[in-house]
């Protein structure tokens, strides 16, 4: 873990040192890192890799409305967008990342539960999105979750998504566990698998990213909060995060980064959401 730090110590000042060279913007993909819980000069933020609209890895850079969250918040504790490391945060890896200190946060499609904070704590939340089923264009035999029996499901472990199908809606549903949304998508377009369930921004994002392909069924059936993930006990940290997403409420990038990602994707944008995590 030592020998680590320093080798990211080193990819810092390098990343720095190029930025300065090439007067640049934006994202170093290897810079930042090591942030030292919040209010320093980097930080190591936590987002998805493969979810259009919301947190994607892009060849020059990191976009969507995750990562807009996590650069307004990590400017309002002091940290510019180029000294900000991102690293990908599966949904099953989240609650380890956070626990050993390897991010100072994380934003990535994260919802709030009690399970969860008996191991991390949250600020917000900041969004409020609703499970859903995408289905491949032309499938007209699924029409929400009760119509899932005898069908393969995919999720993502660790997600809150499969579970609650399984448990309330289809005993008899064939559920697939991969470990991205990225991966169910291949296989929901290859056929390995007949839905793929999750949060309705995630699948909007992906049905737009594939136009024609895809649809999403449209039954809303859960509420996610979305919270920023953060060490359990951090309340300053929570403060700050939470002081943080009210001014980008407040001051219309919180609308306009959701019309800028979410827009495209036909997704109804909501109100934003009461903070209650305090
Ligand atoms: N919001 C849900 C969760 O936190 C599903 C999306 C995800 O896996 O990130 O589990």
């Amino acid at each position: 873990m030592r020998f680590s730090r320093v080798l990211r110590a080193g990819a810092v000042a390098t990343a720095m040192g190029l930025a300065l060279a090439a007067c640049g913007s934006g994202n170093q993909d290897s810079g930042g890192g090591g942030g030292d819980s919040g209010g320093g000069d980097s930080l190591t933020i936590g987002i998805k890799f493969d979810q259009p609209g919301l947190g994607q890895k892009t060849p020059d850079g990191y976009e969507g409305f995750d990562v807009d969250v996590a650069t307004y918040i990590a400017k309002e504790l002091g940290v510019d967008a180029d000294n900000i490391e991102f690293v990908e945060a599966k949904s099953a890896d989240r609650e380890t990342l956070i626990k050993n200190g390897d991010v100072d946060f994380i934003v990535a499609t994260y919802s709030i539960t009690d399970k969860r904070k008996a191991e991390v704590d949250f600020a917000g939340p900041y969004f409020i999105a609703h499970q859903d089923l995408l289905v491949r264009a032309d499938d007209s035999s699924i029409t929400g979750p009760e119509t899932l029996n005898g069908k393969k499901l995919c999720s993502v472990t660790g997600s809150t998504s499969a579970q609650k199908v399984k448990d309330e809606f289809a005993d008899k549903v064939d559920l697939q566990e991969y470990g991205g949304y990225s991966e169910c998508l291949t296989g929901l377009e290859s056929g390995a698998v007949d839905a793929i369930t999750t949060d309705d921004t995630i699948l909007a994002g992906l049905a737009a990213a594939n136009e024609g392909k895809f649809k999403l069924v449209g039954k809303g059936f859960s509420d996610e909060n979305y919270g920023v993930g953060l060490k359990k006990g951090d309340t300053d940290m929570r403060d700050k995060i939470n002081a943080a997403i009210k001014k980008m409420e407040d001051d219309g990038a919180w609308k306009s980064s959701l019309e800028k990602h979410l827009g495209p994707a036909d997704y109804n944008i909501p109100e934003p959401p009461e903070i209650t995590e305090k």
